[in-house]
């Protein structure tokens, strides 16, 4: 061993620092094997490394404390983040773009269990809500709704244990893909031996990480499909192969004399084409059609294993976290209105909780039992609900009324927030095309109608219509001007002055 890495030494031009260098032995070593190991090696070093790049190095077994410096690094980071200077919006970025991304290196390699993702969700969620882990406050959307995509009414936050899944299901397509590595060439000697990666049985010894990755292989069984060489792979009775079907679709032996078992019986070897008549015998029309329809090559080359839910047929994170996330009931409401809105972020996130009647209105916090007086702050006649603050209060309509867009007060809101934005969207759409920026117009306006409101509750502050109509008019002009900037392709002169 020692002569083979100082081979190794050579050949590459690397050196090792035996000083900063550990041993690792099975459980079966005895003590004077270790130490001689230890000299022959000329290894000081007393205490184990127990990590290596954040992640552990010996796991027999996972406990909350083999990932505790994960929890930390994400603990820290909060630690900066004042989460009450920033808007939700802008923590909803840094959970996205930060938070979620601190464990992927140690979710590409082992299934973290819930005992380690669950406490990081903790602190997402509290974060995300604007408070401390240890104190309490209102969440008035669900996580899971929150971790759903976008067009489902979520905000894409990514689920931790589906990321996990995704992550871990790249080394196993890479083993599938069978790309040239030195780690797949040592686990395929090692535990393969010439069974297949999708269906061999993990052992009990295998290595922690080998039996992970197989864990994954639930998400790759989403997408697998085969890219038809010579045909003699892909087996008629297990495979997935028909690209446009989703289970395996078996023959049926009408014709007692044809038993077609792999696809290369279905190809006629002399001129690469498909066996019709075979074909029709075993399947019905509308599956024969298909098969006819999947192209050939000219040549007998291997078949080769693809990724359906990719064009190029390569696996991709991304894909394969879609792939567990795609059952997902359709979303009544369309959620584009809201996400395709020219508007700064912190309005858009006002809009989808106003679209989920989340926000903390008076009524919804006398509704969950928390000691609110439930009327609306304006009118003082009315319980404060989404429908009363942001069409029917008087203090509302005269805001609508000395706005450009006032037939907004026509559009029936119909007992849900989402069907009042919908019909907004269609009056303004039919009403108001002369009106660039319309709908964001609305919306900026109903952004306003609830600052108003949440200045004079909780700032004492007095507020009127016209004055909330004007800075309604002031932040829209604004951003439509910015939008229209980035709109806009630049002239020379300010290309240069970026520069
Ligand atoms: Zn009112």
């Amino acid at each position: 061993m020692v002569e083979a890495l100082k081979l190794f030494c050579q050949a590459s031009g690397h050196q090792i620092n035996f000083e900063k260098s550990d041993l690792l032995f099975s459980t079966h070593a005895t003590r004077d094997f270790k130490q001689n190991s230890r000299t022959i090696f000329d290894i000081k070093r007393q205490q184990p490394i127990s990590n290596y790049l954040g992640s552990p190095t010996c796991l027999s077994r996972v406990t909350s404390k083999s990932f505790n410096p994960l929890l930390l690094r994400l603990q820290n980071r909060l630690r900066l983040w004042k989460a009450s200077t920033l808007s939700q919006a802008g923590r909803l970025t840094l959970i996205n773009a930060v938070c979620s991304a601190i464990p992927n290196h140690q979710m590409g390699v082992f299934k973290l269990p819930e005992v380690i993702t669950h406490p990081i969700d903790v602190h997402r969620r509290a974060f995300f809500w604007g408070h401390e882990v240890n104190t309490r406050k209102v969440h008035s959307v669900n996580w899971e709704v929150i971790e759903k995509p976008k067009l489902y009414g979520g905000l894409r936050v990514r689920n931790l244990q589906h990321t996990n899944l995704a992550l871990l299901a790249k080394k196993g397509w890479e083993v599938i893909a069978s790309n040239r590595s030195l780690w797949i060439d040592i686990v395929k000697a090692k535990y393969l031996r010439n069974q297949d990666f999708l269906t061999m049985c993990p052992k009990p010894l295998n290595s922690r990480v080998w039996r992970d990755i197989l864990k994954a292989r639930t998400v790759l069984t989403k997408g697998l499909g085969w890219e038809i060489g010579n045909g003699s792979d892909i087996n008629l009775f297990t495979e997935r192969w028909i690209p446009s079907k989703e289970g395996i679709t078996a023959p049926i032996y009408s014709n007692p004399t044809v038993k077609p078992i792999f696809v290369s019986d279905l190809i006629d070897s002399n001129t690469r084409k498909w066996r019709s008549n075979t074909i029709y015998h075993c399947w019905p029309e509308d599956i024969a059609k298909q098969i006819i329809s999947i192209p050939l090559s000219h040549t007998e080359k291997p078949d080769r294993r693809v990724w359906t839910r990719t064009i190029n047929g390569k696996y991709t994170v991304k894909s394969g976290y879609q792939a567990i996330i795609v059952n997902q009931n359709p979303a009544l409401f369309d959620w584009r209105i809201i996400w395709k809105l020219r508007c700064p972020p912190r309005v858009k996130v006002f809009m989808w909780k106003l679209a989920l009647d989340a926000l903390n209105s008076s009524s919804n916090l006398f509704n969950i039992g928390l000691n609110f007086n439930p009327d609306c702050v304006f009118c003082k006649s009315y319980p404060d609900t989404s429908q009363h603050l942001f069409k029917e209060c008087p203090f509302t309509q005269t805001i609508w009324r000395l706005s450009p867009i006032p037939q907004i007060v026509n559009a029936p809101f119909n007992d849900t927030p989402q069907r009042w934005i919908s019909k907004t969207q269609q009056l303004l759409r039919n009403q108001h095309r002369d009106i660039p920026f319309a709908m964001e117009l609305s919306v900026i306006i109903c952004w306003n109608i609830w600052k108003s409101r949440n200045e004079m509750i909780f700032e004492q502050k007095r507020v009127t219509p016209q004055g909330t109509i004007k800075a309604s008019l002031v932040f829209w002009r604004s951003t439509k001007d910015a939008q229209s900037l980035l709109l806009k392709p630049k002239s020379p002169k300010q290309l240069h002055h970026l520069c």
